[in-house]
């Protein structure tokens, strides 16, 4: 039964200039309003008021129609009857029944049903609520005038009141939902794409750890924190790989990739709490430690460095080990942030020259 209904109401137009979203939103709203109005007519039948419930009937009628007209291929003609319709029945409601009958409120209603399927200018929406608002004042100013020529009494007023409110709600709901729930799905969906962008264009994807531009963008954030004096100081390091040639040559590209991967979790594990690693090139990499000056920056290398060396990596039923050589400079705010990563760099070299698996500082 659900499936049936839902079928005719996703139905699609045949027509690929007309849209779905549209129609969908129309037969809803006459779909409730059908069902409103048979929820009055049974209420008023039972409240022995008949002349009220026969009111009802038309309304259904014309509501059902509303409902047949989004099926003809014209959604423009589907909206505008639409509209005309639910501006009838809150016309002649009021003029009726008065102030009391809360048909009016139903003018809400529409002006969220034109909204929602009006793809038209902001000075169109900007009529639709003003049009909205006058006729509501108009109502009022109506009612203020001339008394209703049918008196609904204390019974049917509540009865009008409880399910109008309901409807009312009911109608709004549905139709808000059905239209923003493909803007909201999408917007989900860019905002995920945005961040899995992001992640692609800042992360290295072999080691999981920032690649050389995200790092770079970092080491300029420093500075602009020291020159605001968020940052009292700052150590850089490029640490690189010792004979990592020889790990391909002898093992295969696959373990010089496990090597990578493996020296990056150690990275993370040992210094991801006191700064920010980044593998800046083929298998070197750059640590950069905010707040830490030269010999803490030190000390924390000298730790990772003795951990690397005790590291065995498994590969294939072997153990490798490697080394690591590291260049470490202390940035003194004077010259560029090149001038300290070449000084490291230099530094590194040095180390390379005397011996590897060492600090250069
Ligand atoms: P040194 O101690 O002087 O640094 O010697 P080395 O062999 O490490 O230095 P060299 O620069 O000659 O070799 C670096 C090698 O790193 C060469 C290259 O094939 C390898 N390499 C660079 N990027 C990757 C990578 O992503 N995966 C693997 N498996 N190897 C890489
Ligand atoms: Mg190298
Ligand atoms: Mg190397």
């Amino acid at each position: 039964m659900f499936q049936y209904w839902k079928e005719i109401i996703f139905r699609d137009v045949e027509n690929e200039n007309e849209t779905k979203k549209v129609s969908v939103i129309l037969r809803l709203n006459a779909i409730t309003m059908c069902i409103y109005f048979l929820c009055l007519f049974c209420a008023f039948f039972l409240l022995g008021r008949r002349w009220l419930a026969a009111w009802c009937v038309p309304c259904f009628c014309a509501f059902s129609g509303a409902f047949y007209t989004t099926y003809l291929n014209k959604t423009k003609l589907a909206v505008v009857v639409s509209h005309i319709i639910m501006v009838c029945w809150v016309v002649g409601f009021v003029w009726e029944f008065g102030w009391d009958c809360g048909a009016q409120h139903f003018i809400f209603v529409l002006v969220v049903l034109s909204f929602t399927v009006c793809y038209k200018g902001i000075v169109w929406k900007t009529a639709i609520g003003g049009l909205a608002c006058a006729l509501r004042l108009l109502l009022y100013v109506y009612t203020l005038l001339y008394e209703p020529n049918s008196f609904l009494g204390a019974g049917p007023s509540v009865v009008f009141q409880v399910i109008n409110t309901t409807f009312i709600f009911v109608n709004i709901s549905v139709i808000l939902m059905v239209f923003t729930k493909d803007s909201q799905e999408m917007e989900q969906k860019l905002i995920q794409y945005n961040e899995k962008l992001h992640r692609l264009a800042s992360i290295d994807p072999l080691t999981g750890l920032w690649n050389r531009r995200s790092m770079n963008g970092h080491l300029e954030k420093v500075a602009e924190d020291y020159r605001k004096r968020k940052v009292s100081c700052l150590s850089v390091a490029i640490g690189d790989i010792d004979y990592f040639k020889k790990v391909n040559d002898t093992y295969g590209h696959e373990c010089g990739d496990l090597v990578l991967k493996s020296l990056a979790s150690l990275f993370r594990e040992h210094l991801g709490k006191y700064g920010e690693v980044s593998r800046w090139g083929g298998e070197e990499f750059l640590f950069a430690f905010s707040n830490r000056n030269g010999k803490e920056a030190l000390r924390l290398l000298e730790e990772v460095r003795e951990q690397i060396k005790q590291m065995e990596i498994a590969y294939q039923g072997k153990r490798i080990k490697v080394t690591m050589t590291f260049g470490l400079s202390e940035y003194d705010f004077q010259n560029s942030m090149d001038d300290m990563i070449s000084d490291a760099d230099r530094k590194l070299y040095q180390g390379k020259e005397s011996g590897r698996d060492r600090i250069v500082c």
